[in-house]
């Protein structure tokens, strides 16, 4: 798999890991059809690939936050149910249900801007109307969910919209036990109950992400809306290690060390000089910065593998480029800095720059910059082992 071009860097996208990961995700969840969700760009993996890959695998839907995601979904030529969730006024209904999109409405004034445009349309939209079962973040009330089923059924009934799903989302699914989860639970099923009482004919129900994927069965419903897990990366490292879930990162970033050289002991390294060289010592520069998304909150504490060993950011991490202490080792220019990937080559993963940075693995790998090339791997489904 070592067709490393002479890059920069690059963000290596195994696709076979990703198609793996979906049949993983399916056999958690096998009373329900999987959604593998491609937003902000398939997470920085690239949204296009990822999707047809994830369709390959047998994910029946795909989901984006935003219309204009799941517009170029289609545009790319992808089939099938596409759901996208983040509207705001004035959004591109009309495209959506030209494009036959699956679209989220929390409130009245969406329900009365997707029946606009279904009339300008003359077609009907597919509707799946959200609650807010406790997350207090988008989705409906259940204060004001009788009069949303009320108008959703009445454009219903005059051909306008057909109601398609009925949906949530969890707060807190990355702790299992916690109490919310079960108050969130009962909370869907009696809105379900409601809406399916007053006479809405849901295809989908579903409320879990990935965490709820793995670790609640209860929570499948008839759809599974996964993210981060198709990507090989566990939602959070308390519920367990991505082996621990048969799932294998998708994403290895690397780049080509731009210079290394001798520096002596006592030398400054880095905007501010927070790094000192302890003595005569080798350092490697390593092109990538915080404009390529590598966080400035793990200068100091970044690893990457460099010749078969871990090294540490030293010092700064600048906009372009970051340095590592070689301790007198001479790799060659051009060596290979590998920055994450699943672990197996001794590399460190997304989960350890989270942690060098304070912060989750979901925002390590989104935040890869457009500058970094992404170069796929094991495209062909026929290379699945
Ligand atoms: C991002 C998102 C998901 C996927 O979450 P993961 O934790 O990455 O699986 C599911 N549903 C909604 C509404 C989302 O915004």
């Amino acid at each position: 798999m070592n067709e490393t071009a002479p890059l920069r860097a690059r963000a290596e996208i195994d696709l076979a890991a990703l198609r793996a990961n979906v049949r993983t995700l399916r056999a958690h969840a096998p009373s329900a059809a999987v959604m593998a969700v491609v937003k902000s760009d398939a997470y920085g993996h690239g949204a296009v690939p990822c999707a047809r890959a994830a369709r390959e695998a047998g994910a029946t839907w795909l989901g984006t936050a935003t219309p204009e995601e799941a517009l170029a979904l289609r545009a790319a030529g992808l089939e099938g149910r596409i759901m996208c969730w983040l509207w705001t006024p004035g959004g591109p209904w009309k495209q959506a249900i030209e494009a036959d999109l699956d679209v989220s409405v929390s409130g009245m004034w969406a329900l009365r801007e997707v029946v606009r445009a279904a009339r300008d349309a003359s077609a009907p939209a597919r509707v799946q109307l959200k609650a807010d079962t406790g997350l207090g973040r988008s989705g409906c009330q259940p204060a004001d969910w009788p009069e949303l089923v009320r108008e959703a059924l009445s454009a219903e009934a005059q051909g306008l919209i057909t109601v398609t799903g009925l949906w949530s989302h969890l707060a807190c699914a990355d702790e299992p036990g916690h109490p919310s989860i079960q108050a969130q639970l009962r909370h869907f099923r009696e809105m379900v109950r409601y809406a399916e009482e007053q006479g809405v004919r849901p295809e989908v129900r579903h409320i879990a992400n990935s965490p709820a994927t793995l670790t609640l069965p209860e929570s499948h419903f008839d759809l599974v809306r996964t993210g981060i897990a198709v990507y090989g990366i566990s939602p959070s490292p308390e519920l367990g290690t991505p082996a621990d879930f048969g799932l294998r990162p998708v994403m290895t970033l690397s780049a080509s060390l731009a210079l290394v050289k001798h520096a002596p002991g006592g030398h400054g390294v880095s905007y501010g000089h927070h790094y000192t060289t302890p003595g005569d010592t080798t350092l490697g520069l390593v092109p990538v910065g915080y404009a390529d998304g590598i966080p400035r909150h793990a200068s100091g504490t970044g690893p990457v593998l460099v010749g078969g060993k871990w090294r540490t950011v030293a010092g700064r991490v600048a906009m372009d480029q970051f340095v590592v202490d070689l301790g007198g080792d001479e790799p060659a220019p051009g060596a290979e800095a590998v920055l994450f990937g699943p672990g197996d080559r001794g590399e460190p993963t997304a989960e350890d720059w989270a942690r060098a940075a304070g912060t989750i693995a979901y925002e390590i790998v989104t935040r890869i910059g457009t500058r970094v090339p992404r170069v796929y791997v094991n495209v062909n489904e026929e290379q699945d082992g």
